[in-house]
């Protein structure tokens, strides 16, 4: 009760209950363990190590180190924590909580700050609760160390049967023996059994008013219903990679371990959104590293641990899929695999960067990198290759993992795909293209919509009927342009959209996206043209399109009648990526011109 009891140990200073607990037996109301594994510190015969493991208190993984002990520690889930400072101000708590989101996001983190925030009663022992929860207090301390009487923890992934809910079902008609509120935290709550739910239900309905439950789950669908409608739920996000990295980085600063950032930037992205998950893996880096002798966390030590390929290594070897490289294709390969690098791995790896390289051309921006060469091949390659390329590209990656997937030897699947797409990246075989072209064109392919990829021809602005005073202007241009002033009539030709032209009158509208006014150029070209001063006003109206317009739009009529033709439209049907380039568009086969020059 007393937050000045002097025989509480300090928080930090040793092996807490939990640990204890969660260290050896993960029992009925034990915090579950960090799935994944977890290297063990550096044993016995320890040089001189980090100061903050040197005062022989006992070794704590990170994840566990670092749980957040206040909202404000809790990263990338604000929106949450927001509701439910707003849920505690106006004192309207629901009675059962749900927390959702992929394992590792904070989800039994969260439950155990509701329950201190509930049950906080401040430094004065006088508070309410509070989004705040002191730290210091009996309760917030109790429940930090998972030791308070009145919380109880129950992992339903262990315990999914009637009898463990009948059990706290019979215990929550007794009010809370300390604490203001009897709050029960079940973790992966969709693991109890139907009859268990039902149990449950009938006190979710009528809860006595000092209970609160606090579920937690990461299959959400897994609920029924009934559970679902009676809690206010919480979506806990993944964590973005770029902050992940940043908490990693303060992590390390906190333990005195010096890393670079290109090692917690992959780290991050292999946590995919879980914190509990990086900072295990930040935990198998940093043991490396004292292991190494150097105790700097390097990108090539973490990739080397997480067996992903060497960045670089991956960008040479797109670069030589697309120049059509074989030889250096295959030694690449192979110096890959023999550095370990699963094939598997180095297939989703390719497709990774041509993902990556998709958005950065897509964004159009600065591509997002950890370092500066990536940014730079990322940029080279989407500068180089053509939305279509890319996304044949991945159709054809996507294909060749399936194969290295399930194909009965790894490695020659991988090396027969990758042939094969670097073939593919090549000019498709003529005869074949051809052939199937002409099949396709037989088989009656009228009625399917195959010009998907014609230019939408440029609405004409307010063109009229009428085209004769445009035929008058395109003559007129022509002769400003015969007497040598070039500039002026690619200017008339380009902005003017005439409305009416008379003698020595001309009133226009100008084309979008010019900021300046053409009029005195205009004038004065006609002047030297005809002698005359002409006048030259903008005017609103009917207007005729440019004569660059004009000329756009005939090209895109002509465009779609071309591909409105049977072979043409087989062409497109073959290969949906194909352009329609201005080569002589008669032969039709030399037109399927293959997508990746
Ligand atoms: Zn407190």
């Amino acid at each position: 009760m007393s937050d000045s009891d002097p025989e509480l140990p300090e928080e930090e200073t040793g092996p807490t209950a939990a640990e204890l607990e969660a260290a050896g037996q993960n029992a009925l109301f034990g915090d579950p363990a960090p799935a994944a594994p977890v290297s063990a510190p550096p044993a016995a015969p320890a040089p001189p190590a980090k100061p903050a493991q040197a005062t022989g208190q006992a070794y704590r993984v990170l994840a566990r180190k670092y749980r957040p002990q206040t909202f404000s520690e809790l990263i990338g889930q604000e929106a949450m924590v927001r509701t439910l400072a707003n849920a505690i101000a106006r004192d309207r708590l629901a009675h059962a909580f749900l927390m959702t989101g992929v394992r590792g996001v904070g989800k039994t983190s969260t439950a155990r700050l509701i329950a201190k925030a509930l049950n906080c009663v401040g430094t004065d022992g006088q508070g309410g609760p509070t989004i705040d929860p002191c730290g210091v207090c009996e309760p917030c301390r109790a429940i930090a160390e998972g030791r308070h009487i009145d919380v109880i923890e129950m992992d339903a992934a262990s315990n999914t049967g009637v009898d463990d809910v009948r059990e706290i079902i019979e215990q929550v008609r007794y009010a809370a023996v300390s604490a203001r509120y009897k709050i029960y935290i079940i973790d992966e709550v969709h693991m109890l059994s139907r009859n268990a739910f039902n149990a449950l239900l009938k006190t979710l309905e009528e809860p006595p008013p000092h209970v609160k439950f606090l579920f937690a789950t990461t299959e959400v669908d897994k609920l029924p219903v009934t559970v679902l409608s009676r809690t206010q739920r919480f979506d806990l996000r993944r964590i973005p990679a770029p902050m992940l990295a940043e908490h990693f980085a303060r992590v390390c600063g906190l333990e005195g371990v010096e890393a670079d950032a290109e090692a917690l930037s992959i780290i991050a992205n292999a946590a995919e959104g879980s914190v509990r998950d990086g900072l295990s893996i930040l935990d198998q880096a940093i043991a490396h590293a004292d292991l190494d002798g150097e105790g700097k966390v390097t990108a090539a030590r973490v990739r080397d641990m997480l067996g992903l390929a060497d960045k670089s290594a991956q960008r040479r070897l797109l670069g030589y899929v697309l120049s059509f490289d074989t030889k250096a294709l295959l030694a690449a390969v192979d110096e890959q695999y023999a550095l370990g690098v699963e094939p598997l791995a180095l297939m989703r790896a390719l497709m990774d960067l041509v993902h990556r390289v998709t958005l950065a051309q897509v964004s159009g921006g600065e591509p997002e990198a950890p370092s500066e060469d990536e940014r730079a091949a990322l940029a080279d390659f989407a500068a180089r290759l053509g939305a279509a390329e890319l996304h044949r590209l991945w159709q054809l990656l996507l294909k060749g993992h399936d194969e290295v997937r399930t194909g009965p030897d790894p490695l020659v699947s991988l090396q027969m795909a990758l042939l094969r797409i670097l073939h593919a990246a090549q000019m498709p075989d003529p005869g074949k293209l051809a052939k199937r072209i002409e099949e396709l064109a037989a088989s009656g392919l009228t009625a399917a919509p195959a010009v998907s990829g014609a230019a939408p021809a440029p609405t004409p602005v307010a063109a009229s009927p009428n085209q004769t005073p445009n035929q008058t202007w395109a003559a007129l241009v022509d002769e400003v342009d015969a007497s040598g002033q070039l500039r002026i009539a690619q200017m008339m030709r380009d902005r003017v959209r005439v409305i009416e032209l008379g003698p020595a009158r001309l009133v226009y509208q100008q084309a979008d996206n010019f900021p300046d006014d053409p009029a005195p150029d205009i004038r004065e070209a006609l002047f030297k043209l005809t002698g005359k001063r002409w006048q030259i006003e903008r005017g609103t109206g009917t207007a005729q399109p440019s004569l660059r317009e004009a000329a756009e739009a005939a090209a895109a009529a002509e465009d779609a009648r071309i591909r409105s033709d049977p072979l043409i439209r087989a062409a497109f049907e073959a290969f949906p990526d194909a352009e329609l380039l201005d080569a002589p568009l008669k032969s039709a086969a030399g037109s399927g011109s293959p997508p990746w020059n």
